[in-house]
């Protein structure tokens, strides 16, 4: 029989008889893969296992590690949910069921959506397909078989997309047990193959997502190798939905988004006020403590000055129209930096002024499409935690490893102990596309893997994700429940500083170019409080809380001595309360433990006789009777070390 190579992903080669199937080269090399196996990738191409392979090929066994793997898994599972629907509701024309990211959706045509009764028996059908273990046939048909066989199915959906293929083009059917679905695959084997399923919810969505089509019934699902996963998985989902900082804004009272004043722009209530305050004197005082400035700058300018930085040319889709004042146009700003440029120029700089770093709460603008606005995360107008950076090129690393240190400091200050580090090059096959010479970039991108070298972070690159002007270090900060948040971001800029020809006085006399660095540590001021909120599930760390302890007097009689203790821990600086209602003590500690009042001092009569507070914790329950100094103490060391 005639042989051929095959080349495994470690550079090993073997021998196999021509026709050879993924799936008997899997159980060559080892049980464990014989069984974990998904998908084959022949080539760089995904294919079925079952698929021969002719000729030398470079073969990667793909199991559910990878997401190309879970992509088939999850895309499989799409077609168990069609047949299922398929077994129940026989007039439900199909459409389309790909993989998504931690599932999969498969869209309907229906008469009625699909109720939540329905998607339990459409689940029981899914788990009842998969028990019969169905094998996942591929045959391959010309174009106007696949129409023929479609119409007489009654499938309109799949005709139209079949008449779409081009000429002459291989289209491939998959069917289970009768089932059968237009689709390129590849599949698992074997419905049996699937471990765990769930279906989540249904919603309508049109056709080909849009408007002016009719409207289908998509249902969203997931499938996860084992129960243990999946099970994970949603817990991980409700934990997500508790956390979820629209809700949580509204019950703490944080802030609010009102359609008479527009999509996309925040309210920010007292309690939400107060948070944002503490976080920028926070954030001042550290920029203060590295040699920043901090500097103000208006919100609009003339419609020139955004052609002079380019943004008219590059940013224009997310810029506001432009507003005549005295026959001039002008714009709200979208960014600072042209304006700390003005600032730069301003006077002569020498090289022994550099760097210089100035920092800026700054108010943006910029337009989101409604449909990708999301509550604090992305709006249309923020405030940035701004700050560019004028230096020397040969101060280049050190700046970027203060910037670092810094953005450390800071995701270290708000609990985020886990993140990943990006450094944005670019795309190395089209560097035409990016202003500034070979060399300039060459020494940006020297310096930022300068910077992370010295201070051993790992980081991945990423090809052809720098902007125009510059290659960057994107921080990924991962939350209490795993997820990633977009974090601090340096960006290097040699265009910036050559269209508005700013320079400084060199050692030798002659003119120089600044590099300057655009950087932000925590984004911007709505994102960040958003995603801390889901971070800390709305309770914030004391230092942080708007209310830190509430006093809780068990009757009228001891309202004097919680006012006085109250006082007391106001003038040091405790923000406290006191709950005078006339209502059980365990009802006020119920209400302070929905809101996240992290202390709870109980007062009656044992407490006021020994000048002492019952004291009790949002998390750790009762912790009890304590002198007023001791708590006071305790408070005061828990909020210096942010805890
Ligand atoms: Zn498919
Ligand atoms: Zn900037």
């Amino acid at each position: 029989m005639e042989q051929i190579w095959i080349t495994l992903p470690d550079g090993s080669k073997r021998e196999y008889p021509k026709g050879i199937r993924p799936s008997e080269i899997a159980a060559s090399l080892s049980r464990k893969l014989a069984k974990e196996a998904l998908v084959a990738k022949v080539d760089g191409r995904l294919v079925d296992l079952s698929r021969p392979i002719q000729d030398d090929a470079l073969v990667d066994l793909v199991t559910f590690e990878s997401s190309e793997g879970q992509a088939v898994y999850r895309h499989t599972a799409a077609h168990v949910l069609a047949q299922a629907v398929k077994r129940l509701f026989p007039q439900a024309k199909l459409t389309i069921g790909p993989a998504i990211e931690d599932g999969f959706y498969y869209d309907f045509d229906v008469e009625k959506p699909f109720t939540p009764e329905d998607l339990d028996s459409i689940e029981v059908e899914m788990k009842k397909i998969i028990q019969e273990d169905l094998p996942l046939e591929r045959s391959e048909v010309s174009r106007k078989e696949a129409i023929d066989l479609f119409k007489k199915a009654g499938e309109p959906y799949k005709v139209e997309l079949a008449e779409e293929l081009p000429e002459g083009e291989t289209i491939s059917l998959y069917r289970q047990n009768g089932f059968v679905d237009l689709c390129a695959g590849p599949h698992l084997a074997s419905t049996g193959r699937i471990k765990a399923i769930k279906l989540l919810s249904a919603a309508g969505a049109y056709w080909r997502g849009d408007e002016h089509n009719r409207m289908l019934q998509r249902i969203y699902g997931t499938a996860f190798e084992s129960q243990k996963d999946l099970d994970e998985y949603l817990h991980k989902l409700e934990e997500a939905k508790r956390r979820d900082h629209r809700r949580l804004g509204k019950e703490l009272d944080i802030f609010s988004i009102h359609e008479d004043a527009g999509p996309g722009l925040i309210f920010w209530h007292p309690k939400g006020g107060l948070v944002r305050e503490l976080i920028e004197n926070f954030w001042r005082e550290e920029h203060r403590k590295r040699g920043y400035d901090i500097v103000y700058s208006p919100h609009i300018a003339k419609l020139d000055l955004w052609k002079t930085s380019g943004h008219w040319g590059w940013y224009r889709e997310n810029m506001y129209s432009p507003m005549p004042i005295d026959e001039v146009e002008y714009l709200l700003k979208p960014m600072n930096c042209p304006f700390h440029i003005l600032m730069f120029r301003s006077q002569t700089r020498s090289y022994r002024d550099l760097p210089l770093r100035w920092a800026e709460l700054g108010t943006v603008y910029r337009y989101e499409r409604s449909g990708v606005l999301h509550g604090l995360l992305r709006v249309r107008g923020f405030t940035q935690d701004d700050a560019h950076i004028f230096c020397r090129p040969d101060q280049l690393q050190q700046e970027i490893m203060g910037v670092i240190d810094l953005a450390r400091f800071m995701m270290k200050s708000f609990g985020y102990k886990d993140y990943d580090v990006k450094l944005s090059v670019r795309d190395p096959n089209n560097k035409g596309k990016y202003a500034g010479s070979e060399e300039v970039w060459q020494a940006a991108e020297g310096a930022l893997i300068g910077a992370l070298t010295a201070l051993a972070i790992p980081y991945s690159i990423d090809e052809g994700e720098a902007k125009f002007y510059g290659p960057a270090i994107d921080i990924k900060v991962k939350d209490a429940l795993g997820r990633g948040w977009q974090g601090p971001t340096i960006q290097c800029d040699f265009n910036l500083p050559e269209r508005f020809d700013i320079s400084y006085v060199g050692e030798d006399g002659s003119p120089h170019r600044p590099v300057m660095i655009h950087r932000t540590v925590l984004g911007s001021m709505e994102r960040f409080v958003g995603g801390l909120i889901e971070h800390y599930a709305g309770a914030f760390p004391l230092w942080l809380s708007p209310v830190q302890a509430r006093v809780m007097p068990i009757t009228d009689r001891h309202h004097e001595y919680a006012l006085r203790v109250a006082e007391e821990l106001r003038a040091a600086g405790l923000r406290s309360e006191v709950d005078t209602r006339n209502e059980k003590v365990n009802y006020k500690i119920r209400q302070a433990q929905m809101e996240k009042v992290p202390y709870m001092l109980v007062v009656g009569d044992k407490e006021v006789e020994a000048g002492t507070v019952a004291v009790r914790h949002r998390e750790a329950g009762d912790l009890g009777p304590m002198k007023v100094e001791e708590f006071k103490q305790r408070a005061e060391k828990e909020i210096k070390e942010k805890v």
